[in-house]
């Protein structure tokens, strides 16, 4: 029985088209190539060598590069003004009250951009936990020990719980723990996609009524 649902935040709760998720990946690019001392394009080629090994950039970093400092990381990732041009969604918010099951966010993100988000588009209030990057330890999605840390604190069974994302490997690491898992493709990008896929966040409710009740 669909006890919880489980959403991703960036291009999930938002469309891509604001462009948000695009600069934190400009960020990250010219972030890791000052690090390392390279080229934006070769520190960015040497990151996607590894990766199916390192869910985020800064896995990636601490794991392979001898990256420690973390919060200066995360703080020139997310400035304070990175969702300036995201203005509310109360008719997102109105379709999420009008689903009747608990939520909760499962972000590779941390938390303050999660709050930053959330709080920009109104709808805080409607998720009972937010996991962040931190709470996960740096381990993201799609690596199991990120959504069984969610699992566990809201004392759940993973075939209890339909996690969304916008990101196909993450969905897939949630079905291989033997969760449900939709994709999220706006731009109908994955059409080989091998599970679940919806092209619109609106679509949820009719996906539950058909496969989870
Ligand atoms: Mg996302």
């Amino acid at each position: 029985m669909l006890k919880y649902l489980l959403f991703d935040l960036d291009n999930t709760l938002y469309s891509c088209h604001w462009g948000l998720e695009d600069n934190v990946r400009r960020r990250m690019q010219e972030f890791s190539a000052a690090f390392l001392g390279l080229s934006v394009d070769e520190a960015w080629r040497q990151r996607m060598e590894q990766w199916q090994k390192y869910g985020t950039n800064l896995e990636w970093l601490k794991g392979e590069k001898g990256f420690t400092d973390v919060e200066a990381y995360l703080a020139a990732v997310h400035p304070k003004d990175e969702a300036d041009s995201l203005p509310p969604d109360p008719e997102l918010r109105a379709f999420l009250k009008s689903i009747p099951i608990p939520k909760a966010i499962l972000t590779n993100s941390p938390r303050e951009h999660a709050d930053l988000i959330l709080g920009k588009l109104g709808i805080t209030d409607l998720f009972t936990h937010i996991f962040d990057i931190r709470q996960c330890g740096f381990k993201g999605k799609p690596q199991p020990d990120a959504f069984n840390n969610a699992l566990n604190t809201l004392g759940l069974q993973v075939a209890e719980v339909l996690f969304i994302d916008d990101h196909p490997d993450y969905v897939k690491g949630f079905i291989d723990i033997g969760g449900r898992g939709l994709l999220l493709d706006e731009n109908d990008a994955h059409g080989d996609f091998p599970h679940p896929r919806i092209r619109e966040l609106k679509e949820l409710t009719g996906y539950i009524t058909e496969t989870c009740s």
